[in-house]
């Protein structure tokens, strides 16, 4: 089965053609999404016809389009359901409709950590198991289930997929989704700057002087003993941690799967966050593992083909 794919980001647009879990080629787009998401669609129908055009692959021989959205959708009917700042004119937009008319294919839409998880899970570090956690860490802090083979998605769309949410400080600050002491807001890339700039000694730290400051920065000083650095990493190894036990003792997962840009730095994460699941998960039946990702960012781009089949179950492989 041949799908179009992309995966919308805040700040970019992968766009791929894939075939039975393999991306066969792939482009990167820049968001724009404070234009909203229907000017975005003609570059993306375009970026679809160039992408077939250099594979010598016609429309007629897809299958469908998936869609990877970052925020609540309804799957079922293809529509998102809030936007929280990004693409803030998706939720008017019939996007089944767009793509029957303007690509005569059938298309399925989903929350985009969601997606990572079920390319984790048909192609990738979830292969072979049915039972399986995602945190995706990044910009903000994604997961998502899949309980007993079956992918949680619950009555508003919601479940599983709000766990940067789930509370990890209740003396911690307000988060734009109106909870207090999310876990997105101790420890993601979107809120480092403002935690950076509380620590004492800030001033002083040489990552103050980094010209940018993100994750990869943070354990790079961190390693050289920077004091600021180092409390950030501290904090946010816990902070991870803390949330990966909640995430096991909510979906008792056979397997947590990290994913997101800071896995750049996995091999410090990893190893931390197995050990304290180990010490502070309740798991009598045995231990959870925990992996990387292994698609990486094109985890979204592939889960196409499988939510088309659960959608359409009459479409051609
Ligand atoms: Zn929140």
């Amino acid at each position: 089965m041949i799908v179009l794919a992309c995966d919308l980001g805040g700040t970019r647009i992968k766009v791929g053609v894939v075939r039975d879990g393999r991306v066969l080629a792939q482009t990167v787009e820049e968001a724009r999404s404070n234009l909203g998401l229907a000017r975005q669609l003609p570059m993306l129908k375009s970026a679809w016809m160039r992408l077939l055009e250099r594979l010598q692959l016609r429309m007629g021989e897809c299958s469908g389009v998936s869609m990877a959205f970052p925020s609540l959708v309804d799957a079922a009917n293809a529509r998102v359901l809030a936007e929280y700042g990004k693409y803030a004119d998706a939720m008017e937009l019939d996007l089944r409709e767009w793509a029957r008319v303007e690509l005569g294919l059938p298309l399925v839409l989903e929350n985009d950590a969601r997606m990572a998880l079920v390319g984790e899970w048909r192609a990738g570090a979830g292969r072979g198991s049915n039972d399986l956690v995602m945190i995706t860490l990044g910009t903000g802090l994604g997961t998502c289930a899949v309980i007993e083979g079956r992918l949680l998605r619950g009555r508003h769309g919601q479940a599983g997929i709000l766990g940067g949410h789930s509370t990890l400080n209740i003396d911690g600050g307000n988060c734009r989704c109106g909870n207090v002491g999310c876990a997105e807001n101790e420890a993601s890339t979107a809120m480092l700057r403002r935690r950076a700039e509380s620590l004492p000694g800030w001033a002083r730290s040489a990552l103050a002087q980094a010209p940018v400051l993100d994750y990869a920065q943070v354990f790079a000083y961190a390693s050289v003993g920077d004091t600021c650095a180092v409390a950030l990493r501290d904090h946010s190894l816990r902070v991870w941690s803390a949330l990966a036990v909640n995430l096991v003792h909510a979906y008792d997962p056979e397997a947590l799967i990290i994913g997101g840009g800071i896995m750049a730095s996995g091999e410090v994460i990893l190893p931390v966050v197995s050990e304290y699941i180990r010490q502070h998960a309740s798991t009598p039946w045995g231990s959870v593992r925990v992996v990387a990702s292994t698609l990486g960012d094109q985890a979204a781009l592939v889960a196409g083909d499988w939510l088309l089949q659960e959608q359409f179950p009459h479409l051609r492989l």
